[in-house]
């Protein structure tokens, strides 16, 4: 699988940078937000090195499907399913993207403001 040194999100992946891992299997890993935005803020992290959502082609399908439903089983075992969540993928610059590594945020806990910033 594709690997890039320099990625935070790939060294999170090796275990070479520590991070509060809440989820993994072969495709993705889940973790806490290091400046979580709500009470609950956690980051669906594909294990492949793509960069941003422009990046996704119909090979993704099953990957991009296994997020959403890593999302809704991490929201019912954080108890906010029924409250209600947000998951937000910031795609490059003006779309608030800041880490080029593909990765969907899961915030709850709070009230979600619409539109949002
Ligand atoms: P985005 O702005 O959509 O690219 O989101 C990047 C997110 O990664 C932000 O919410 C950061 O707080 C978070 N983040 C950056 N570095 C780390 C890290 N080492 N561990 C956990 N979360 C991080
Ligand atoms: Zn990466």
């Amino acid at each position: 699988m594709t690997r890039m040194r320099d990625c935070i999100f790939c060294r999170i992946i090796e275990g070479n940078l520590p991070a509060s891992r809440v989820y993994e299997d072969e495709t993705l890993i889940a973790i806490e937000d290091v400046h979580p935005q709500a009470p609950t803020h956690l980051l669906i992290i594909p294990r492949q090195h793509l960069a941003t959502a422009q990046d996704f082609d119909s090979s993704h399908r099953q990957l991009i499907g296994s997020v959403f439903l890593a999302a809704k089983r991490l929201a019912e075992e954080r108890g906010v399913a029924e409250q209600g969540y947000r998951v937000v993928l910031n795609c490059n610059r003006a779309g608030g993207q800041t880490v080029f590594h593909v990765h969907f945020h899961l915030l709850a806990g709070r009230p979600m403001r619409w539109p949002p910033g």
